[in-house]
């Protein structure tokens, strides 16, 4: 397996980072992960152009162009063979004593690898999947794509303890998103409900391209905040994430979503997400 680390390709076992590296000590870094089917990149643009924003919010400068990224990210799937799966980069302010303020003259820690996965032929995409609700317990900048996601990581284990495959946070009642993606509901109307974007989420770019998607399909949207009671009542559930594109959800907190089985309007949205992903123009 390779990986690409600070300007080389090379061997995952060759591939070391420094122990003062500040994103190992402060978690003082962001990060992308970007889905790869048939061989070409989905929406890598508007991930570019996430990471660039997430760089430019934490103040760690974007060692490269839009274009040397692709190129990265191209040629570390084509040396790994990958067809479809997952790329995944991130960037750190670089190593350095331990001291909280930022190093001077410091180099960004640049790290990417990649993971074979079966996107589109998923058994959770025909089950559906079940999630659990906890506690929002995160900082106040969830927009930023930081790599620290230890609340994440929490969350995440609690719902695999309760036989679940994603959390969804609450705050004040409302679900904000799931541990590592953003949270659909659907009404019995038919319309698609979805958090508004902010502060207190990521914005997903699997949720922006669904959003565009879905419109052009004529399914209504309501972009408000909903409650983990509504979400119980709704017709139906589902997620989106880059490395899942859109999941049913089946069951949340152990009560069944609608009849207990994948939506007609969440199979039909994945549908239309997998024509669009399989288009080699987004390459
Ligand atoms: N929210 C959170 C907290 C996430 O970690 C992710 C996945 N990175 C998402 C939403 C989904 O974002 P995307 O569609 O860009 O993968």
């Amino acid at each position: 397996r390779i990986v690409f680390l600070n300007g080389s390709f090379l061997p995952i076992e060759e591939a070391k980072v420094p122990f003062m590296d500040r994103g190992f000590l402060f978690g003082d870094g962001v990060y992308e992960g970007i889905a790869i089917l048939d061989g070409h990149l989905v929406d890598n643009d508007a991930h570019l152009e996430r990471l660039e924003r997430s760089l430019r919010e934490v103040r760690i400068p974007n060692p490269y162009t839009r274009a040397e990224w692709t190129r990265l990210e191209e040629e570390i799937a084509r040396r790994n063979g990958m067809t479809e799966g997952f790329i995944y980069f991130q960037v750190t302010r670089g190593v350095a004593e331990r001291d909280f303020m930022f190093p001077e003259n410091t180099a960004p820690t640049v790290a990417m690898f990649t993971q074979a996965k079966a996107i589109v032929n998923a058994p959770a995409a025909e089950k559906g999947i079940a999630v659990i609700t906890v506690p929002d317990q995160r900082w106040s900048r969830r927009d930023i794509k930081s790599i620290n996601l230890l609340a994440q990581v929490l969350a995440k284990q609690a719902a695999k303890e309760a036989g679940a495959q994603e959390a969804w946070m609450v705050q004040d009642g409302f679900v904000t998103e799931g541990g590592s993606s953003s949270g659909f509901i659907v009404t019995k109307e038919g319309r698609i409900v979805v958090r508004p974007l902010s502060n207190a989420i990521l914005p997903g770019i699997t949720r922006k391209s669904l959003l565009a998607l879905s419109q052009d399909a004529g399914i209504e949207l309501e972009e408000r905040l909903f409650t983990v009671e509504e979400a119980y009542d709704a017709a139906e559930a589902f997620m989106t994430s880059a490395s899942t594109f859109v999941l049913p959800i089946v069951s949340i907190d152990g009560r069944s979503i609608g009849d207990g089985k994948p939506g007609p309007i969440t199979k039909k949205l994945r549908e239309i997400y997998i024509r669009m992903a399989s288009s080699p123009r987004m390459a």
